[in-house]
C-alpha cells in the first residue's frame, strides 16, 4: 500500500513521542511491504514562534494533501499565565478541527493486563475491560451561542444538535460496534435535556439499521457512577460533545496513565492521530516521556485510516509484550522495577517490534 503521512510534532514531548510514533510506522511498513513517506509540519506554539501563526497556511495545506496525520501535542507554559495573548497555540487545534471537518473523536479506553495494578480501581472490577468511546466534536453547548445578560449577573450557553450531526456520529459507532462486540451505548440526558431527546430519538431511529448491535441507552450520571463500578459492561459508546469530554477523561483512569491512551479525530477527510496527552512541558526534554501514547496512535491510524488492522494488531501485540517483558517508562514504573527494565523514550521504541 502506498501512502503519505504528516508527522505534526507540535510542541513539548509532542516533539519527543512523535519521533518514536513515526519510527514504529517505519518499521512496520518495512515489514508488511507498504511504501510509505512522510513529509512534517509545525503547529502550536512552535509554529507561533516561526510564522505567527498557531496554523499556517502551509500545515493546513500539507493537512488536506495527507492521507493520515500522527500529531503530538500543542501548548506552552508562557499561555498558561497570559490570558491576554491573542494569539494562542489551542487555536491551532479548534482551527484544525474545522477545516478537515473532523467531528468525530476516538478514544480506545484498553487496559493492557500488566498494569492492572496501576489503577486505582480493583484489579478483579477491571481486568479485560476494553472501551471504545465515540465523542461527537463540533456541537453541543461548546459551540452555541454564549454570553451575559442582565447587567452581566447572568451567564448563559446554548447547547445545539441537528439530526444530520447525530445521525452521523451515530452511524459511525454503530459501524464500530458491528467489528467489536455488537453492543453500543448512547450516553445522553432526555429526562431533562431537549437536545438529549432528539438524540435518543435519531439513535433509535438508525438501530434498524444495524440490527446485528443492541443499543442500551444510559443517562450521563448513570453511565458516569457505571464506569468506575463495571467498566466490562461497556463496549462501544457514543455521546455529545460535553458528556464524551468529561465520561473520556474519567476513563483514561481506567487504563492507568495518561502514557498510553490513544485518539483519533476522524471525519469529512483527513484522519489525526493524537495521544490523549498534552505537551506536558515539566518533563520535555528529560527524555522520559512514555511514548506508547503515541505508538498506539500510530496503530489506531493504520487501523482507521488505511483498514490495515493486522498491521495495527501487530503494534499492539508489540506494546504487549513489551509490558509482558516487564519493561516500564517512568510513569508506569514502581519502586518493584528493576533498573535495567526501566526504559526512556527512545529505548521504549526501539525495543518494538
Ligand atoms: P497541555 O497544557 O498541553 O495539556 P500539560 O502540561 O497539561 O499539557 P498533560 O499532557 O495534560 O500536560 O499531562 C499532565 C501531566 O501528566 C504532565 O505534566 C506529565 O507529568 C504527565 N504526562 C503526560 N503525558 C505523559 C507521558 N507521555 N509520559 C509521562 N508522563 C506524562
Ligand atoms: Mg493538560
Amino acid at each position: 500500500m502506498k501512502k503519505n503521512i504528516l508527522i505534526v510534532p507540535g510542541d513539548g514531548i509532542g516533539q519527543e513521542v512523535t519521533e518514536v510514533g513515526k519510527s514504529v510506522l517505519v518499521k512496520i511498513a518495512e515489514k508488511f511491504g507498504h511504501e510509505f513517506s512522510y513529509d512534517e509540519a509545525l503547529m502550536g506554539h512552535v509554529a507561533i514562534e516561526a510564522t505567527g501563526n498557531p496554523l499556517p497556511d502551509e500545515t493546513l495545506e500539507k493537512m488536506r494533501n495527507s492521507d493520515a496525520i500522527l500529531f503530538g501535542a500543542v501548548g506552552h507554559p508562557k499561555y498558561d499565565n497570559d490570558p491576554t495573548a491573542k494569539v494562542r497555540p489551542e487555536q491551532g487545534l479548534l482551527k484544525m478541527r474545522k477545516e478537515l471537518g473532523l467531528y468525530a473523536n476516538l478514544r480506545p479506553i484498553k487496559l493492557f493486563d500488566e498494569l492492572l495494578s496501576a489503577s486505582s480501581i480493583k484489579p478483579e472490577i477491571l481486568k479485560g475491560s476494553d472501551i471504545l468511546f465515540f465523542r461527537e466534536l463540533t456541537g453541543d453547548i461548546y459551540f452555541g451561542e454564549k454570553g451575559r445578560k442582565n447587567d452581566n449577573n447572568t451567564a448563559y450557553d446554548i447547547a445545539e444538535y441537528s439530526r444530520y450531526e447525530v445521525e452521523r456520529i451515530g452511524r459511525k459507532a454503530f459501524e464500530a460496534a458491528r467489528t467489536r462486540g455488537k453492543r453500543l451505548m448512547s450516553v445522553d440526558k432526555a429526562n431533562v435535556l431537549e437536545t438529549s431527546r432528539l438524540w435518543r430519538e435519531v439513535i433509535q431511529a438508525l438501530a434498524p439499521e444495524y440490527p446485528d448491535v443492541t443499543v442500551e441507552h444510559q443517562f450521563v450520571d448513570s453511565a458516569a457512577m457505571l464506569l468506575i463500578k463495571d467498566p466490562r459492561r461497556f463496549d462501544v459508546v457514543v455521546t455529545a460533545n460535553l458528556f464524551g469530554d468529561i465520561l473520556t477523561d474519567e476513563a483514561s483512569q481506567i487504563a492507568g496513565s495518561m502514557g498510553m491512551l490513544a485518539s483519533a479525530s476522524v471525519g469529512d477527510s483527513t484522519g489525526v492521530y493524537e495521544p490523549i496527552h498534552g505537551s506536558a512541558h515539566d518533563i520535555t526534554g528529560k527524555g522520559i516521556a512514555n511514548p506508547l501514547a503515541s505508538v498506539l496512535s500510530a496503530a489506531l491510524l493504520l487501523d482507521i485510516s488505511f483498514g490495515l488492522k493486522e498491521e495495527s494488531d501487530a503494534i499492539i501485540a508489540a506494546v504487549d509484550k513489551l509490558l509482558k517483558d516487564g519493561f516500564r517508562t517512568k510513569d508506569i514504573s514502581d519502586a518493584s522495577t528493576p533498573a535495567h527494565l526501566l526504559l526512556n523514550t527512545q529505548s521504549a521504541g526501539a525495543e518494538l517490534l
